[in-house]
């Protein structure tokens, strides 16, 4: 059920207070408008003082308490979303989260990266699970590093990713992967003082304004098998690679 009473949301300590001193005041002037019709006019001005009184002393507490409880469930509900949205071990967006919000917005453009780690069952079969998802963690903190507030980066799955770049070149987006495969390279996990080094296969693809971001996932995730077949740790696009020279141009024109 959902009621617009079910979305009014308080989260501060402020919140609570303004909510709870205003149906009090509500309830004050109500009370007043009561004493003005129920009363003979002569008790009026001591009649009404006592009923703002005792209204005010029973509504406040009691709007306190309502208060405290609705910020209560605006947390819970918060961190259910949050739950739901973000995933457990990296909390990077989940991947239903990554296509509720592409569905939202067909108009969005940019480039699709499909980014895997290298080898990652021999890291599982060396360290064990545990390092394996200290390293997926480490991972995805520096592909976000990488990113933009309005880019998405979504757990596709065990160790795949998923970045959508908004709003930039082909030039651009291979810029930013070649950044993020530099980064993973150069920085290796840290587990139990351990160090582990991965690398990434990055494969990308464009997308259009309403064009489908599943055709484009798909074509990411093909030029990623072709990075693979390549000999991995490396990002292949699918649309026409371009000169080093024009790339170093790309890179002068990116915002860090
Ligand atoms: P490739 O270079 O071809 O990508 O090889 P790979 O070993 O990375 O790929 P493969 O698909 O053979 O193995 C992926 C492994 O990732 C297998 C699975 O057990 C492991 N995995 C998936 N999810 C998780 C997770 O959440 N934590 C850990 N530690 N391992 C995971
Ligand atoms: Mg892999
Ligand atoms: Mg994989």
């Amino acid at each position: 059920m959902s009621t617009k009473f079910a979305t009014f949301q308080i989260r501060t300590a402020f919140g609570v207070w303004s909510f709870a001193l205003l149906v009090s005041c509500l309830t004050m002037v109500i009370s007043n408008r009561l004493v003005w019709v129920l009363f003979p006019a002569e008790d009026y001005v001591f009649t009404a003082v006592l009923a703002a009184f005792i209204t005010f002393v029973i509504t406040l507490p009691v709007c306190m308490y309502i208060g405290l409880k609705i910020r209560e469930n605006t947390s819970l509900s918060d961190e259910l979303v949050r739950l739901v949205n973000r995933d457990r071990l990296t909390d990077v967006a989940t991947r239903d989260f990554f296509f509720e919000r592409m569905d939202k917005n067909p108009e969005s453009y940019g480039v699709s990266l499909m980014v895997d780690i290298d080898h990652f069952k021999m890291v599982n079969d060396t360290y064990g699970h545990f390092a394996g998802d200290d390293v997926i963690k480490h991972v995805s903190q520096l592909l976000r590093k990488e990113t933009r507030e309005n880019d998405v980066i979504c757990r596709f799955g065990g160790e795949e990713f998923v970045v959508f770049l908004h709003e930039v070149s082909g030039d651009q987006g291979q810029v930013i992967a070649e950044r993020m495969r530099v980064s993973v390279q150069t920085a290796p996990a840290l587990s139990d003082g351990v160090k582990v080094g991965v690398t990434v296969s990055i494969g990308g693809s464009l997308k259009e304004r309403l064009s489908d971001i599943n055709i484009s996932i798909q074509q990411a995730d093909a030029a990623l098998y072709r990075a693979k077949e390549n000999g991995r740790n490396q990002t292949v696009v699918d649309w026409e690679v371009v000169p080093l020279e024009a790339l170093e141009e790309a890179k002068g024109k990116l915002v860090s």
